[in-house]
This record gives structure tokens, C-alpha cells and sequence, in this order.
């Protein structure tokens, strides 16, 4: 019996590899390549720039799933598998920004098989230039050699160079995305939330123990899930998400609301604001709810209670904070189904600072000095959070 066993095996180790499943799922932030095959392949990959690509190269290999298996979405903008000219088989995933794979890795499945597991990230030009030049430095003296060919588990985490209080500032928003649009002056919704953005930033730096980073300093367009990513990949802890919106059926309802995240809303308001912001995804053309179920389950599932729980904390802090201070509306804490709050880990608040539909709000909006109050009481408000919430709890 030993002797055929010994010649089938031989046998097999020159047929090449079968992908027998592949699948690609994740958003414009992140994104997972799965790929199954019937037997253990080996791997290693590369990074191409212009356009930004990740190449992860196999042994010979016949890809058996059925076309349109493997199909482009969110971050990867493009992916294209088959054989090389020298024998071998690859994957190239093309990014529609820049990428870094954050793990690959080969698991033996449960019933038979192997499958291979590749993440994905998007990164900064700038990172995306220093994973060249690592790659470029690696490679002088090892010929073209690639990269790695084992597991890999590289986080697209962005080290902290001090043990500071960090806050993400959203503004929200920008570039094709204007959000509301303010009746007497025009203003756009994603010009004011940059301006409270910033001048909160830089106030809470000047607060020994605090630190501050911003998903966005300039008029450019980001998905909701991009937002969460660059707040997580900085390490951030809390994240508050800055806008101004409109209710143009109510124009006399006037003052600041602190939204949470919750699977049912609060209230019709709640909703239906939540629905807006939401919108900013289509108006790019990014259909963030073309999701699998099975991940947009897990993605609900990592929204831990503890989590959510110390972001009513800080929204409560917010509106003490506020009181008699800043306008506010009725019940002022308030919660509803927003994306940008999603964060699983990073306790999180949607503040929006007044409407562009009430004529009063508008020029407050526009006013440095009532700018500077706001973001004066709101540094109060984060460090109560971080003093008895986060310290002291
Ligand atoms: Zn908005």
C-alpha cells in the first residue's frame, strides 16, 4: 500500500495547486481576500506603485471558481489572478488608494483543504512610499527576492510617540460631499465642521496630556468608513465627529444635539439625520450597504457595549459641558444608526454644533468668539471624560 501512495503524492506535487473558492469582501477602509485550494500553497508578495498594487505570487496554480468570484469593491479597485510566464501563478490586487496588507496568512480549513487569508488596509501616499523604500532596501543584496513568504501580521497601526489623551476631530463632509448648505450665506456644512475641526484640535493640544488628530485638514472627500479607519489606525481614544445640518421644514429649531450610536434612533430627528449622514457614502457613488450580511454582522457584533456605554458617557459630558453655555435643543442626547460612529473600540460621538437651517445658528456658526466658547467647553468636556470616566471609573 505504501508504494502507490508514495507515487500519487509525487504525482500531485507536480499538478499544480486548485483554487477552488475565492472571494474579496471589506469597504473603501479595509478589505479580506480568501481563497481556498486543495492544497498547502506557499506565498509571498509585493508592493508596485503607480498605480499602487500588492502582487502575492503562488506556485503553479489553476484557478477553478467562476469568473466575477474575485470581483474589484471598495479599496481594491481592481484584481486580476493567473499564471505567470515563469510557471508560477499570482494575485494582483490594485488599490484605489494606497494599500498595505496587514496579514497573510495560509490555515488549514476544518473539512479539507487550505485557504489563504489576505488583508488589506488603506494607508497614507507618504506610508504607502516607506513600504516602497523598505521593500527597495530589502531587496539590494537578496537579488529581486520577494518580499516575505510567511505569515504575515503587520498592523496599519501609526505609532504613538507619548502616552497623551488622543481625541480624533471629524470634520464632516468635504470635497464633492458638501453636506447642508447655510440659507443667508451659502456656507457650505463641510466648511464650518473644518473650521470647529481644527479649532478644536489645536485648542486640546495646548492641554498637557492631550492630543489631538484630524481625519481630515483640508477640503477632501472621505467615506464614513475611511473616517473610523484613520481614527483606529492612529490609536485614537474618542472620536468625535463635527457637523452642522439642516432642517429646512423647521428652520426655527435652533442649538446642539450629541448623537451616539444605536441600533434603534431615539426619535424621528435621530433618524432621520442619521439617514442623511449616512448618504454622504452615495454621494460618491460608494455603496458602503452593498455589504455581505455576514459582514455587516460582524461589524454590529464588534460594536461592544462597554464601548458604547463610555461614548454616553462622554456624550452626557458634552452637555454638561454645554449647558447654559452653548445652545441647545430639546433632549440634546439623542441616538441613531450612524455609520461614522461605528468604530467597535473607540468610544465615539456625532456632535452636531447648530443648524445651517436657522438663521440665528448660521452667523453663530460663522462667529470666531462663539467658535472659540464651543470648542473651550468641549475640551472641558474630554477631559471630565478622561479624568472620571476613563481614570477614575
Ligand atoms: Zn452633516
Amino acid at each position: 500500500m505504501k508504494a502507490p501512495r508514495a507515487e500519487a503524492s509525487d504525482t500531485s506535487k507536480d499538478m499544480p495547486l486548485i483554487a477552488y473558492n475565492g472571494l474579496l469582501v471589506g469597504d473603501d477602509a479595509r478589505a479580506r481576500l480568501v481563497v481556498d485550494f486543495d492544497r498547502e500553497p506557499s506565498f509571498s508578495f509585493r508592493y508596485v506603485a503607480n498605480p499602487d498594487r500588492v502582487i502575492i505570487s503562488l506556485p503553479p496554480t489553476a484557478f477553478g471558481f467562476p469568473d466575477g468570484a474575485l470581483s474589484p469593491r471598495g479599496l481594491i479597485s481592481d484584481i486580476r489572478y493567473g499564471s505567470t510566464p515563469e510557471g508560477g501563478a499570482r494575485i494582483v490586487l490594485t488599490g484605489a488608494r494606497a494599500i498595505k496588507m496587514t496579514l497573510g496568512e495560509v490555515r488549514k480549513s476544518e473539512t479539507d483543504g487550505y485557504r489563504l487569508v489576505v488583508d488589506f488596509a488603506m494607508i497614507t501616499d507618504d506610508q504607502f512610499a516607506a513600504l516602497m523604500a523598505d521593500q527597495l532596501a530589502k531587496q539590494t543584496g537578496e537579488g529581486a527576492a520577494p518580499l516575505s513568504s510567511a505569515t504575515v501580521s503587520d498592523p496599519a497601526i501609526i505609532p504613538r510617540d507619548n502616552d497623551d489623551f488622543l481625541v480624533a476631530v471629524d470634520a464632516g463632509h468635504g470635497g464633492i460631499d458638501n453636506g447642508a448648505m447655510g440659507e443667508d450665506t451659502h456656507t457650505p456644512e463641510k466648511v464650518i465642521t473644518l473650521a470647529f475641526a481644527k479649532a478644536f484640535a489645536t485648542r486640546l493640544k495646548q492641554e498637557s496630556g492631550y492630543d489631538a488628530v484630524l481625519t481630515r485638514d483640508k477640503d477632501e472627500y472621505l467615506t464614513l468608513s475611511q473616517r473610523v479607519e484613520i481614527a483606529r489606525q492612529h490609536g485614537a481614544d474618542l472620536f468625535v465627529s463635527f457637523h452642522a445640518d439642516s432642517l429646512t421644514q423647521q428652520p426655527e429649531i435652533s442649538g446642539a444635539t450629541v448623537y451616539t450610536i444605536s441600533d434603534t434612533a431615539s426619535d424621528q430627528l435621530a433618524a432621520a439625520m442619521a439617514q442623511r449622514e449616512n448618504l454622504s457614502d452615495s454621494i460618491a457613488g460608494i455603496h458602503s450597504t452593498d455589504e455581505p450580511e455576514a459582514v455587516t454582522d460582524i461589524l454590529l457584533d464588534l460594536t461592544r457595549r462597554e464601548t458604547q456605554n463610555f461614548s454616553i458617557d462622554f456624550a452626557d459630558k458634552i452637555v454638561d459641558s454645554f449647558n447654559g453655555q452653548i445652545g441647545l435643543i430639546n433632549n440634546p442626547h439623542r441616538y441613531a444608526g450612524f455609520q461614522v460612529l461605528r468604530a467597535p473600540d473607540i468610544p465615539s460621538v456625532l456632535l452636531e454644533i447648530g443648524f445651517l437651517s436657522n438663521p440665528d445658528d448660521e452667523k453663530r456658526m460663522q462667529d470666531p468668539a462663539w467658535r472659540a466658547l464651543l470648542v473651550d467647553r468641549l475640551v472641558k468636556a474630554v477631559k471630565q471624560y478622561h479624568e472620571t470616566t476613563v481614570s477614575g471609573g
